[in-house]
């Protein structure tokens, strides 16, 4: 059989985190077995649904890399098809047409849950009906016997078929329930593993009997435990259950944010980072979690600190330009080629983009920088010649290894009788705005000689 997954979000607000991995999972499962993952957009709530959330959506799974593999489905394109399958098992005799008033449903709702029973409309078993009036379509449910689902995740799970209520597919004004556009588009499809929140653990059963209604295989199940904050509480927004958008804007690498899902709730062995390729290699459905998992904003951190490492700085500097954009700074035009050369300094403690954003200002800009009020009395008249004097000697200088040019740095100060931090001090406000910057080499060979003369030139003379 090969195997076919899908995502099918519903677009009522942002694409979460939750979300992003139910649809991570699926894409994994479904590249393990050589087989097809596609995307469904649930939309059939009209009122819920909203473009916004369905570009977020696209959006979140592109910049996570996972698309569909074909065009996705808009689940209210389907309706006429769910209104035919819920014809034909009328015709069947596997549903029925109730019409009960609301206030006889009320009743009658009542009663069964006095009784213990599940809901069986009077009209089941009604062979006359009338010309006219407002009913809805209900599936036929088993009176006795029990169901089991062999749950890739849960295992066998068994339920008595006497808790399933006579369940509403069609509305009285024809619409399609969630439950029956489920199966009919998942059976269209050709789904044939679903992947999705434990939540939908019970919509299984009900599903179950829709496909038999319909005549049709049921698919396989794999319901994974939801994710909850670090505190074990249900994830909220507290805890860092934002949009997928929300930790591209905070820095996050999608690798980074790939390689922390999978580890949410999936284990391969004591493995704790791994590319995308190495999880599909491995993800073969097991080793899935039965406990919820719990959302760790520090290992996420942690995980995407190595991929920041790993990453190239031709890359890293794209994404910090992108990401400095976006806080409406300007670029120098050749800050991208400046931070390339100057990454080395940051990938090994910046966990996120936005950490290397945050001290490279000095690289976005044009000329000097505003030197902090606090600094500005370092830089005195002594300072500013002594900074003119470097300038002349270092815009002469064509070392192109921080090792030479730190010699030849080392023995200019000694030969003028100066100390390393008569420079080093007052080069780094100058030339960054900031005391704390990386070596003096490492800024000098960064920007070059002609900048760090037209900075210190700029504040200087
Ligand atoms: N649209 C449903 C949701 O967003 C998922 C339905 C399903 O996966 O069967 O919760």
């Amino acid at each position: 059989m090969s195997v076919v997954t899908r995502f099918a979000p519903s677009p009522t607000g942002f694409l979460h985190i939750g979300g992003a991995r139910t649809a991570l999972f699926n894409y994994l499962f479904a590249r393990h077995y050589g087989g097809k993952y596609l995307l469904r957009i649930e939309d059939t709530d009209q009122k819920r649904s909203t473009t916004e959330a369905i570009e977020a959506i696209h959006d979140g799974l592109s910049w996570l890399g996972l698309d569909g593999d074909e065009p996705p489905v808009m689940q209210s394109a389907q309706q006429e098809r769910h209104q035919q399958i819920a014809k034909k098992m009328l015709a069947d005799g596997t549903a029925y047409k109730c019409f009960l008033s609301e206030d006889e449903l009320s009743d009658l709702r009542s009663s069964c849950r006095e009784n213990g029973t599940a809901l069986r409309s009077p009209w089941r078993d009604r062979q006359e009906h009338p010309e006219e009036g407002e009913y809805v379509v209900r599936l036929k449910m088993p009176d006795s016997g029990q169901t089991s689902i062999s749950d890739m995740v849960q295992g066998d799970v068994t339920i008595e078929n006497t808790t399933l209520d006579d369940l509403v597919m069609l509305r009285s004004d024809g619409t399609p329930t969630y439950m029956l556009a489920v199966v009919v588009d998942d059976h269209d499809m050709g789904i044939t593993h679903i992947i999705r929140g434990d939540d939908h653990l019970n919509n299984a059963f009900r599903q179950y009997h829709i496909y038999q209604a319909a005549g049709w295989e049921p698919p396989h199940f794999g319901h994974i435990p939801l994710i909850h904050g670090a505190d074990g509480a249900k994830l909220s927004k507290r805890h860092g259950a934002l949009g997928v958008d929300a930790y591209r804007d905070m820095g996050f690498l999608p690798q980074g944010v790939l390689n922390y899902l999978a580890r949410l709730g999936w284990s391969h062995g004591d493995e704790e980072i791994f590319s995308l390729e190495q999880a599909v290699s491995w993800f073969d459905g097991t080793s899935i979690g039965k406990s919820p998992s719990r959302f760790d904003m520090d290992k996420l951190k942690a995980v995407n600190t190595h991929w920041m490492r790993v990453s190239s700085p031709a890359e890293l500097a794209a994404q910090v330009i992108e990401a400095g954009k976006a806080e409406a700074q300007l670029a120098h035009p050749k800050t991208a080629q400046w931070l390339e050369n100057i990454m080395h300094c940051y990938t090994e403690r910046a966990s996120t983009i936005h950490d290397i954003l945050s001290q490279t200002g000095w690289l976005f800009i044009t000329g000097a920088p505003e030197i902090p009020e606090q600094l500005c009395d370092i830089i005195d008249a002594d300072a500013k010649a002594r900074l003119v004097l470097f300038s002349q000697f270092v815009s002469k200088s064509d070392a192109d290894t921080p090792d030479v040019l730190n010699a030849e740095i080392n023995e200019w100060v000694s030969q003028q009788g100066l100390k390393m931090k008569d420079i080093g001090i007052p080069l780094r406000i100058v030339v960054t705005g900031s005391k704390s910057a990386p070596s003096l080499a490492d800024i000098i060979l960064a920007v070059g000689g002609e900048e760090i003369q037209k900075r210190i030139e700029q504040i200087c003379l």
